[in-house]
């Protein structure tokens, strides 16, 4: 959970037009630390709105790009696709960090994944990384080996290793 959420309709989404993407404070630094403490850092984000026609390509790359300028991130991974499409790519399953751990010669055994959903840890947990929940009010009945406060939080203890 990098960028602000856009609420509509009681759920908050990710922003679909360039002027509501705004970049969530306190994020580039723990990722910088995660970073510095040797660690690859990816994201791996679900965005169903283009496989609906909501949200094109163009405006999420240029978002992407956006993020990247502030957010040291060593690639993006994007699912496209709805449940419908049937992919492998879309969390909880976890070909978006499979491809990453491929491409990247990541060590997924060795890695964590921070999230703020159940499709988050169910992803993390697939592809044999520790799971790693942001605590949020709409995630109380998830499970999970860790559940920290915050992204800083979450710094500190994927570090401490
Ligand atoms: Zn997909």
């Amino acid at each position: 959970m990098l960028v602000r959420p856009v609420v509509r309709n009681g759920y908050a989404y990710g922003p679909l037009a360039l002027e509501d993407f705004r970049i969530l404070p306190d994020v580039a630094g723990p990722v910088r630390r995660i970073r510095e403490a040797g660690y690859l850092t990816v994201l791996a984000t679900n965005q169903p709105g283009i496989s609906r026609g909501m949200r094109d390509w163009e405006t999420l790359s240029r978002m992407h790009a956006l993020l990247r300028e502030t957010v040291p991130l060593d690639a993006v991974m994007v699912c496209p696709h709805t449940d419908r499409d049937g992919c492998e790519c879309r969390k909880p399953k976890a070909g978006m960090l499979r491809e990453a751990a491929a491409r990247l010669s990541i060590d997924l055994a060795a890695s964590y994944f921070v999230g703020d959903t159940d499709r988050d840890v169910e992803a993390a947990l697939a592809a044999g990384v520790t799971p790693v929940l942001l605590d949020t009010d709409y995630n109380q009945g998830v499970t999970a080996a860790h559940r920290v406060a915050s992204l800083e939080v979450a710094a500190d203890l994927i570090t401490r290793r």
